[in-house]
């Protein structure tokens, strides 16, 4: 007798990776080509030789963010330079460096192949397969996220086409009527660039990844490309999430990543499905292990079904940990000044600021962008009188919008969509 169950290593979401196997049977290999991420006990044995853990506790942890768990320090990213580099054989690869200046994270060939696969789910779950032509439009040399897309993509069984950022959009549409892909994978910066050029084919579906994803910058691709786009959330540090076609917040895969929401200023954890720092923990990496990883992001994660039909947990952001925003011209804006001004003339108005693309993803394109702020939700009064009221409190931020240095945009919400949308 058989019975067909849905894969321990890729979780329910992964449906195509359903196999059958003896009932009864004690084996918990992955049958369907899924390749296992570490267990709890191979990653702890691993921090417990890394100078990045030296002084942790480890005993007594059974499981994933028990109380034992909870009990460890968290780590920061200046902490990750205290690694033994003279260890190897590794690959060095950069992180963006969106906070404090790049760094660098160190692989082993395995741990690579480890997060492959999880990008590997990604692409199943955005419907990609061995139908796709994928153009994978990203650096390939000191940054992991364009690796690991064009492993991942491979192990999902499409073709994949990895073209590099040299030549600028005249070489990216060339490339492009070449290759004719039905998928582009790039950073919204890179695809910001090459909207307004864009002369097909067209495609099934786009993915973003790499940075910050405005809402603006997501209608302005899907108008231009004429597809969907499905973003992906990860730092170089640790890969989480991908959107699935109802693209409301990033489904994450507990095997592969712990996503843990705590106190930014603390180490303990806010009420279930509170907002506050997402810290996480690599079930993926050897070489530099990733324990309770401060992303400085801030999210929640949210249980409920998602309207896929996945139970699969979802992480929702909100932005970025910052007590001040470096805007041109030596401009120094008080977050919670104008966290709290929005909060005044607009209940629940958010905000978020996406400065100009880091390094890695379009270093060419620099100049073509500008710091931004997105302030989204409900508008009961008029967003002139809004304005008015911010340019009179803020001067500093005015005069930079209306001279043109940094961009300022509004995404109003229904009602219903607000109220459906924490994540903004
Ligand atoms: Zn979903």
């Amino acid at each position: 007798m058989s019975l067909t169950v849905v894969c321990w290593s890729c979780t329910s979401v992964c449906a195509r990776h359903r196999h059958a196997r003896s009932a009864g049977s004690r084996s918990r290999k992955p049958l369907g080509g899924c390749k296992p991420m570490l267990t709890l006990r191979q990653l702890l044995k691993q921090a417990a030789v890394s100078p990045i853990y030296r002084g942790w506790n480890f005993k007594g942890i059974e499981c994933f963010g028990d109380r034992a768990w909870q009990s460890l320090p968290t780590l920061t990213s200046p902490k990750l330079r205290s690694d033994d580099a003279s260890a190897g054989p590794d690959m060095l690869f950069h992180t963006s460096g969106t906070t404090g200046g790049p760094k660098l994270v160190r692989y082993s060939v395995e741990d690579l192949g480890r997060v492959a696969e999880l990008c590997a789910r990604f692409a199943r779950l955005e419907g990609v397969g061995r139908d796709s032509r994928v153009m994978v439009l990203l650096p390939m040399g000191l940054w992991t996220v364009g690796r690991i897309t064009v492993d991942g993509h491979r192990r999902a069984g499409a073709q994949v086409f990895p073209v590099d950022l040299h030549g600028g959009v005249a070489a990216w549409q060339h490339m492009a009527e070449q290759i004719r892909p039905t998928v582009i994978s790039s950073t919204p910066s890179v695809l910001s660039a090459w909207a307004l050029h864009y002369r097909g084919p067209r495609l099934e579906l786009i993915e973003t990844t790499g940075e910050t994803l405005l809402h603006e910058e997501r209608h302005r691709i899907e108008a231009a490309f004429g597809a969907f786009v499905y973003d992906a959330y990860g730092l170089s540090e640790c890969v989480v999430g991908s959107e699935c076609a109802v693209r409301d917040g990033y489904h994450y895969w507990p095997d592969a990543t712990g996503v843990e929401v705590l106190h930014p200023d603390c180490d303990q954890p806010v009420p279930e499905g509170e907002e506050g720092e997402l810290v996480l923990t690599s079930f993926m990496q050897t070489r530099m292990p990733m324990l309770r990883y401060r992303s400085g992001d801030i999210g929640r994660v949210e249980r409920a079904q998602c309207a896929c039909g996945s139970a699969q947990s979802r992480v929702h952001l909100s932005g970025r940990i910052a007590t001040s925003l470096n805007l041109p011209r030596a401009v120094k804006l008080d977050v919670n000044q104008l966290t709290q001004l929005l909060q005044e003339l607009e209940p629940g108005l958010r905000f978020r600021y996406k400065d100009m693309p880091g390094r890695p993803s379009a270093p060419h394109l620099a100049g073509a962008f500008r710091p931004t702020i997105e302030i989204v939700g409900r508008l009961v009064r008029s967003r002139k009188r809004i304005e008015h009221r911010l340019w009179s409190a803020l001067p500093e931020l005015a005069e930079l919008v209306h001279e043109g240095v940094v961009d300022l945009h509004w995404i109003e919400r229904s009602t219903r969509q607000h109220a459906a949308s924490a994540n903004l």
